[in-house]
């Protein structure tokens, strides 16, 4: 058999006679694994909530505090579906699939929850990437456990660092709480936060985004600004509008610029 493109339309192509390319296959199988909790060795050893415990954190904060709009009212609504809803459709997808290739390997059903059905599946995948409707399988399984992390993402948890630095993973860097490594969930990379800001700020720079945006682009890389003094700012012309009189856009080098000015300012008297 002659190499072909990758089922999952990826644009990488397969080097041996299975339908899926080996990255996408590792794409899916971190991402079971990220449901799982791990534990990182220290100093200090700590344990990262996998998927299926944030899950469980996040519905327990839903059914406390309602899922109702934030209290600010400006910040963007990042998701739509609650945590409460992701959980279920993950459970079904990977429920039907494991039932599905249980039944024709021949293999004992695994225990019908997250944890249990994720490590099932993590070892199915070398096999699934053999066969024909793998790509359906595969896909189903990496959309479900994708939308399940996005809705657990919660900003005042996490902070994102850009996409993952290694080869062919198709990952993002976040850090947890106050951590200093920022950690990718596809794959064990790790990375130091704050250099790997200050490098995705200075690649950032000529960026255009929303005041809002900006507001919690920044925010997540450890510069507080406001959406509302930024547009202050291009109020009193020391920043350019770069969109529209309806939908205005800054470059994001200028709105740093003024941040670290208006900072170094107000710094110096706080300190
Ligand atoms: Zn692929
Ligand atoms: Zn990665």
């Amino acid at each position: 058999m002659t190499n072909q493109e990758c089922a999952l339309n990826c644009g990488r192509q397969v080097p041996d006679s299975s339908y899926i390319c080996p990255p996408c296959g590792t794409t899916t199988t971190r991402l079971l694994q990220s449901v799982q909790d791990e534990l990182i060795e220290g100093p200090p050893r700590r344990v990262i909530p996998g998927l299926a415990t944030d899950l469980d954190t996040a519905i327990t904060r839903e059914t406390n505090f309602g899922t109702g709009g934030s209290a600010s009212g400006e910040t963007p609504v990042l998701f739509n579906t609650s945590a409460s809803e992701a959980r279920t459709v993950l459970l079904s997808a990977l429920a039907t699939w494991t039932a599905l290739i249980a039944e024709q390997r021949g293999l004992p059903h695994p225990a019908y929850l997250l944890r249990d059905l994720a490590a099932f599946l993590e070892h199915q995948v070398t096999w699934l990437r053999a066969q024909a409707a793998g790509a359906e399988a595969l896909d189903e399984i990496t959309a479900a456990l994708r939308n399940a992390t996005r809705v657990i993402d919660r900003p005042a948890d996490r902070k994102y660092a850009g996409p993952c630095t290694t080869p062919d993973c198709d990952g993002e860097f976040i850090a947890y709480d106050q951590a200093r490594l920022a950690h990718c969930r596809d794959c064990t990379a790790t990375v130091e936060l704050t250099a790997r800001q200050d490098e995705l700020l200075e690649r950032a720079n000529d960026m255009l985004l929303t005041a809002p945006q900006l507001e919690k682009a920044l925010g997540g890389l450890g510069t507080e600004v406001r959406a509302k003094r930024i547009h202050e700012w291009c109020a009193r012309d020391r920043l350019t509008n770069r969109g529209t009189p309806d939908r205005p856009m800054y470059r994001v080098g200028d709105v740093r610029h003024l941040a670290a000015l208006a900072a170094a300012r107000k710094g110096k008297a706080v300190a």
